[in-house]
């Protein structure tokens, strides 16, 4: 908006806005006069009508007009001063724990008052507890329009945000971003009239639309709301979009090499995901492609396959993990099947001896390793590739948009950046696929591979917990192998460490007649390889772990899986640690431990996880219990969290904003700019690559 800067809250104080209330509104993430129109109430009060005592709904808050007859302060069961009103229809307890010794003076019988609280049934009859309240004239006006109750922070009064917001009504520029024959298409109210609404909504405003955000006026704002994130994660799709990129057509030698060799055959999901991933890397632009799958689902190959692609092309192709364990796991399964084809991988990890790092290092450097596989903060530091033409970023979730986007700097040359390819095995829902990651592209692997049996899940209370063990100790002497999970405790690291070394000691007597592995994420990377490798092996027969083994760990002889104080575990993460069960033909088991009481979320999950494998209805519960911020992690997403619209309730909204952001980024630049300008501000330089 041009007005934007002059709005800007004034530094000097010319504004007449205190310097402590600007410091606070900024808390808010509120910077120029103009934030505050988007600075939208949470809900309203009504105080355009007043209710009879009698016939207040229960439940509500309502405005009472009343007049006290007596008040004293009682001491049991503590200090509290209580004063009895009445009106036309009866009367009412009002009840003060905290008040101050004015209170007293104030109250006193013959004073009327307007009440603002939720009436109830109390032991002497109709009570109010801590009634906001005003002492008034007989026949003073009532509000005009709803009163607004804005979010806000320690010390920054509703009267003030009132006020500001006034102001800001006044000096902003209202204007619609949206052409009007647009508007009119989508069904939708001015944003003008929108905004005015929801600061100052009339009497007789349907309160129940306002408050659930179902009125015009909220789905005017939410629609811009969607329409702004649409925008610019499409502007930012079309920047990347349009670099260069090396092109790597689809030759197939190699490729074709490894389908005959794998001892299975890709599944229809499998084969899509493929097709569209070559395709793209035949482009002379970068590819941003997110491979999404259920843990299980066989992404691995589907990447390996990409590998090669960039490999037939004279190209070098990088393989990044968050964990040293997934990194040297990806490492192994890349070398047994590019090996064979002549294909030499190097293996990038924190652990290697000077020596074998500076030869690794080399042979990226000199194109004598096509592929590289390590973590991804080995890959944050100086390596110099030959020719790095693909980028596999594996459990995509742990980054953020942020890296997702350094990321693609990195291995930049000539102007030309690698491809992307991502892989997450948090499925994400639909809603939020649509959403934050409209920048990316898509493939889902939605099926497993055939032969799979589905993992047997089972809430156990820990007081059985003998009887796991004797089920732990028959499936290991019959040849099987299974995951001990020591319990996440969220205060401390060290303390989980504790725990899982206690666990091991225990489980180490419980079972003389096995072996009994340990893995945690402080173990040297050496003696952690080490670990996993004996399991990988069978030497283990009982693999004690902390969560480290969430990630993408792949031993299909394992098939049961204990986990201890299940409840204290989100369900994303039970999910991702079931997940390593059921890799096999053999039918899995997971036992989830847990311990009473339960809280009424913890029961939730559990019941969620016991009802639900796959990891699609898994997410969208997810979704729906914590809410996108928390689900994506706003810390690891690097975007605004949506602060308005709902994903689930609002899909339509979402739908036709996608649609619109479609439209208008091929016939109106001039819109875009202008709805980006409002809704995003400055904040739209964050999207820039
Ligand atoms: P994720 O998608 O969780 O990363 P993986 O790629 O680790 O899954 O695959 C899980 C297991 O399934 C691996 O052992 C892999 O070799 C195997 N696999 C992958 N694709 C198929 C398939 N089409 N048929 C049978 N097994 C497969
Ligand atoms: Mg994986």
């Amino acid at each position: 908006m041009s007005n934007r800067r002059a709005n800007a809250i004034a530094q000097d104080g010319a504004d007449g806005i205190a310097p402590a209330v600007r410091g606070k509104l900024a808390k808010l993430g509120i910077t120029t006069l103009c934030d505050l129109l988007l600075h939208l109430p949470l809900r309203y009060e009504d105080e355009t009508r007043l209710c009879e005592i009698a016939a207040a709904p229960p439940g509500a808050s309502v405005l009472v007009e009343a007049v006290v007859e007596s008040s004293s302060v009682q001491y049991r069961p503590r200090r509290t001063l209580v004063c009895r009103v009445r009106d036309r229809s009866g009367e009412l307890h009002l009840r003060f724990l905290n008040f101050y010794p004015s209170q007293i003076k104030q109250l006193v019988p013959g004073v009327r008052l307007r009440l603002l609280g939720e009436i109830r049934d109390g032991f002497f009859g109709a009570e109010m507890v801590h009634p906001r309240y005003r002492v008034v004239q007989e026949g003073a006006p009532l509000a005009q329009t709803l009163t607004p109750v804005y979010p806000t922070t320690a010390g920054l009064s509703q009267a003030v945000l009132g006020k500001l917001a006034q102001r800001a009504l006044s000096a902003c520029d209202l204007g619609d971003t949206l052409p009007a024959q647009w508007l009119q298409r989508l069904n939708l109210p001015a944003f003008e009239s929108s905004i005015r609404l929801l600061h100052q909504p009339p009497p007789g405003t349907a309160l129940p639309e306002l408050v659930e955000r179902r009125h015009p006026a909220w789905r005017r704002v939410k629609f811009d709301e969607l329409l702004a994130q649409q925008l610019a994660l499409r502007i930012n799709h079309r920047n990347r979009h349009r670099r260069g990129a090396p092109a790597l057509p689809a030759c197939g030698q190699l490729t074709r090499a490894l389908l005959e060799r794998l001892p299975f055959a890709l599944t229809k999901a499998q084969e899509h995901a493929w097709q569209d991933i070559a395709r793209e890397l035949a482009q002379p632009h970068p590819m941003q492609r997110l491979l999404q799958g259920d843990v299980g689902s066989g992404k691995t190959v589907v990447a390996a396959l990409a590998a090669l692609q960039a490999v037939e092309n004279g190209c070098q192709a990088a393989v990044m993990a968050p964990t040293e364990i997934l990194a040297e796991q990806h490492f192994r399964k890349f070398s047994e099947w590019l090996a064979p084809l002549g294909v030499e991988v190097a293996w990038l990890s924190g652990a290697l001896r000077k020596k074998d790092r500076q030869a690794a290092l080399q042979k990226v450097a000199d194109g004598g390793a096509q592929v590289a596989v390590g973590t991804h903060a080995l890959f944050q530091e100086q390596v110099a590739f030959q020719k790095l033409a693909l980028a596999i970023v594996d459990e995509q979730h742990r980054f953020g948009v942020h890296q997702r986007l350094a990321l693609h700097t990195k291995g930049a040359q000539g102007g030309e950046v690698p491809h992307q390819l991502m892989m997450s095995a948090t499925p994400i829902p639909r809603t939020l696929a649509m959403s934050y990651y409209a920048d990316l592209d898509v493939s889902v692997i939605a099926e497993l591979p055939p032969g799979r049996t589905p993992v047997t899940t089972k809430l156990v209370d820990e007081q059985r917990r003998s009887e796991i063990v004797q089920r732990v100790r028959d499936a290991c002497m019959a040849g099987g192998q299974a995951y001990w999970v020591c319990p996440l405790i969220e205060e401390s690291e060290a303390l989980q460490l504790q725990t899982a070394l206690e666990t091991h000691q225990t489980l180490l007597q419980t079972f003389p007649e096995l072996k009994v592995g340990l893995v945690h994420g402080r173990l040297p990377q050496q003696e952690k390889a080490a670990v996993m490798e004996a399991f990988q092996r069978g030497d283990i027969h009982l693999l004690v772990a902390t969560t480290v083994i969430e990630v993408g760990v792949d031993v299909p002889n394992a098939t049961l899986m204990v986990i201890e104080h299940a409840e204290r575990m989100g369900l994303s993460q039970l999910h991702q640690l079931r997940g390593r069960v059921g890799r096999g033909t053999a039918q899995s088991l997971c036992i989830l431990l847990y311990q009473q009481p339960l809280g009424p979320t913890a029961r939730e999950r559990l019941k969620i996880i016991y009802e639900n494998s796959d990891g699609f209805e898994v997410a969208r519960h997810d979704l729906r219990l914590r809410g996108p911020g928390e689900f994506l992690g706003s810390r690891q997403s690097g975007m605004p969290i949506l602060r308005f619209a709902d994903l689930e309730a609002d899909l339509d909204l979402l739908e036709a904003a996608r649609g619109t952001a479609e439209q208008l980024l091929t016939s109106d630049m001039a819109t875009v700019q202008r709805h980006l300008a409002r809704w995003l501000g400055d904040r739209h330089n964050y999207l820039r690559v």
